[in-house]
């Protein structure tokens, strides 16, 4: 069967990478997460002193840039593809708050974005493959042919969210959460360049009062009509 392209954007915690992660998994398509690769990039500058007390050293990370390699591997017990920086894994690593704090001037950098949507691009070029993050449909894979545009309300993200920080014993509160949600909501949509909006020829799906096995069911749906499609016109 012919592969093809497909680009899952949205909001920030409204499920996007379990998603496209299972959704991968099924076809047997590469997963790429295209949000830990500007978390390893603001790793390595923060293992480098290129971010000290908040402030970026653009020029140095301007300069080093070439020297930032990302990949992903697959985990052989989880199945699963874990990032490594410059053959290091870090998976876990760009995960922490730390990083997730200081990300977003990371990701709005302009030589950053060119430097990761041209290695995504490069990833991409034999297709069968699925990447999530916030401008793929727009800007990494324009002529994707299938593209979803995820979103949920705020309070509904916000309570699960809570609910998930809940279920690993950790302290949370609801409305700081909502407030955090509504702030990244902000910032990803008012960034220069490559904002979070929707495609045009993205589908919409508004998860907010869907399961895990209903979404999965609706995405399996795009997928085999696209793909069934495409093989009966040859
Ligand atoms: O998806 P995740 O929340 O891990 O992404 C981390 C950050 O990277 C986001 O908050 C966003 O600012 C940035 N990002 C981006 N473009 C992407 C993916 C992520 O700017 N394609």
């Amino acid at each position: 069967m012919k592969k093809i392209t497909i680009a899952i954007d949205g909001f920030s915690s409204c499920g996007k990478s379990t998603m496209a992660k299972d959704l991968a998994k099924e076809i047997r398509y590469i997963y790429i997460d295209s949000g830990a690769m500007y978390r390893a990039v603001t790793l390595y500058c923060l293992q480098q002193g290129i971010i000290a007390e908040g402030k970026i050293d653009e020029e140095r990370l301007k300069a080093e840039m070439a020297q930032v390699k990302i990949s992903f591997q697959l985990n052989g017990e989880s199945g699963r593809p874990e990032t490594y920086l410059n053959g290091t894994n870090v998976e876990q690593a760009i995960r922490t708050m730390e990083v997730s704090h200081q990300v977003s001037p990371i990701a709005a950098l302009p030589f950053v974005r060119e430097a990761m949507v041209a290695q995504q691009q490069e990833m991409g070029r034999a297709k069968g493959i699925v990447m999530d993050g916030r401008d793929i449909g727009t800007t990494v894979f324009p002529d994707a042919e299938l593209k979803i545009f995820v979103t949920a309300s705020p309070e509904i993200r916000a309570q699960r969210r809570y609910d998930e920080l809940k279920a690993k014993g950790q302290e949370a509160d609801l409305n700081d959460i909502l407030e955090n949600v509504k702030q990244r909501d902000y910032i990803d949509q008012h960034r220069e360049i490559s904002p979070l909006r929707k495609a045009e020829d993205a589908l919409l799906l508004d998860n907010s009062h869907l399961t895990i096995a209903e979404q999965k069911c609706w995405l399996m749906e795009q997928f085999n009509r696209l793909t069934q499609s495409k093989e009966s016109q040859g």
